[in-house]
């Protein structure tokens, strides 16, 4: 932590001393994982300079909206959020509201704030989280809206303290920002380039993980392949990968995202060979087209995408694929749109994260003329979406009769039913009870559905 930062964190603290009540904070993430993991550590900083967390906005001292912009829709539904929030301002003029993440990076929703939401008063850049304390004691001393950290390209502090959501998962960054400006997508302009952590300060927190019986750890960056790059490290992904799973204990690692254009054979044969590296891989295809693809700025070919999966299933059939595809980009007819359900029906994804495309104001997709009508685009995600349903029923019925280990996540009282995903991250419910979440268990698969496994412990 800086001189700086440090310094602002003890004057914080002795001015949260003075509150009649321990002061109480209020973090709320939105979007992807990485959102989450930020937002983990939004709560760890606030918790060393002294506040308690809630969940009640009507219980907090300060609110913070850690928010994501990728997609307008979820960005509008943040704003209308913090809308709601005018009340309780009014009641409570000390409290505090706050907006960081991707989202605090846009100029027009920083515009918005200034303009129409005067009771936000704190506006945080997504990779100045060391920030913060300056930010909320600039906010107690008066200052009416400050705008800190924005456009910041560095690393997070590895000293920054955390708050875990979960106790047997964990999710850890490798790397922040992306380099690739593929057309639809706003990440590199509010997340800026590529930068990776060391591997000594990965290995650190994953062994430190382990240690604590941690039993799923994710890792996370928007191009998991190209991790290292441009280092001085002079490390790959897949060594990584190697280095972390030399760590002894009984855990799986996941991760994401990985980009066809960087995903190599390498990396197949690593996880495979590995003994604690998930027989899954997240490999966002984005179209089934050449001409979409190309248009998106993707750098791959449906060809070469499938050549990586040919080359997976060839190693072990049983190899599980997800992926995000995007339907209704600028330029997608329906021919297109048929040659990503071949790509689908092809693959036999276990699992598929589907979106409308989003247009997102200073890309270069958002200036490109749009040849679909919103009712073509819907029902071309109706029929994707159907498509998928059958494709992993049918991909599941290979596995009844066959035992397994599943990492039990949840209990589901109301069915009875024990829910976990496999070392292929398929989804799995069985007959259990809830002590054994958080722990492996062995499975006897007696049943497919379209959203999971079905079976009983064995
Ligand atoms: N870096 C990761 C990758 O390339 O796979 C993904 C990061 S992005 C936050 C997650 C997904 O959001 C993308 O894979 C894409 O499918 C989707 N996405 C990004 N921009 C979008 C947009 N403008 N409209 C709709 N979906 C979008
Ligand atoms: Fe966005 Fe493409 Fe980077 Fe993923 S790889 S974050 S989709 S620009």
């Amino acid at each position: 932590m800086s001189e700086s930062a440090r310094t602002a964190a003890d004057a914080l603290r002795a001015l949260l001393a003075e509150f009649p009540h321990t002061p109480r904070a209020l973090v709320q993430s939105f979007g992807c994982q990485l959102n989450f993991c930020d937002g983990e550590k939004y709560k760890g900083i606030l918790c060393s300079l002294g506040y308690t967390l809630t969940d009640e906005p009507e219980k907090a001292d300060v609110i913070l909206f850690n928010a994501c912009a990728v997609r307008a829709h979820a960005e509008s539904r943040v704003i209308g959020r913090l809308g709601a929030l005018k009340p309780l301002k009014e009641r409570n003029p000390r409290l505090v509201i706050g907006l960081c993440g991707c989202m605090a990076e846009e100029d027009e929703v920083r515009a918005l704030l200034r303009k129409s939401y005067p009771h936000v008063s704190l506006v945080l850049g997504a990779g100045a989280m060391e920030q913060l304390p300056q930010a909320l004691l600039s906010a107690y001393q008066g200052q009416k809206h400050t705008e800190t950290g924005l456009r910041f390209a560095g690393l997070p502090d590895e000293s920054l303290p955390t708050v875990r959501d979960g106790v047997f998962q964990a999710s850890v960054p490798v790397m922040y920002g992306c380099n690739n400006f593929c057309t639809y997508c706003i990440v590199p302009y509010v997340r800026g380039r590529e930068r990776s952590r060391t591997p000594e300060a990965i290995e650190r927190e994953v062994r430190e993980l382990v240690q604590s019986g941690c039993r799923e750890i994710l890792l996370l960056g928007q191009n998991v392949n190209s991790y290292g790059r441009g280092t001085d490290c002079k490390i790959s992904f897949p060594a990584l990968l190697r280095r972390l799973d030399a760590i002894d204990g009984d855990y799986f690692i996941r991760f994401m995202s990985s980009h066809p254009k960087d995903a190599d054979r390498e990396l197949i044969d690593t996880m495979l060979s590995s003994r604690h590296i998930e027989h899954h891989l997240h490999l966002p295809v984005q179209s089934g087209s050449d001409a979409v693809l190309k248009a998106m700025n993707r750098h791959y070919t449906a060809q070469k995408y499938l050549e990586l999966i040919d080359y997976a299933r060839s190693k072990s059939e049983d190899f599980a694929f997800s992926s995000d595809l995007i339907v209704g980009f600028p330029t997608e007819t329906d021919a297109d749109f048929q040659q990503t359900l071949d790509l689908i029906r092809y693959v036999g994804y276990d699992n598929l994260y589907t979106f409308i495309y989003s247009p997102r104001s200073g890309t270069p997709a958002a200036e490109m003329e749009q040849v679909s009508t919103e009712a073509e685009i819907s029902e071309r995600m109706r029929i994707l979406l159907e498509t998928q349903r059958g494709i992993t029923a049918r991909c599941n019925q290979k596995f009844i009769g066959r035992e397994t280990v599943m990492l039990a996540e949840k209990y589901d009282e109301e069915k009875g039913l024990l829910v976990g995903r496999t070392r292929a991250c398929r989804n799995v419910a069985v007959t259990g009870d809830a002590s054994a979440v958080g722990q492996f268990v062995r499975v006897r698969i007696t049943g497919a559905k379209s959203w999971a496994l079905t079976g009983e412990t064995v």
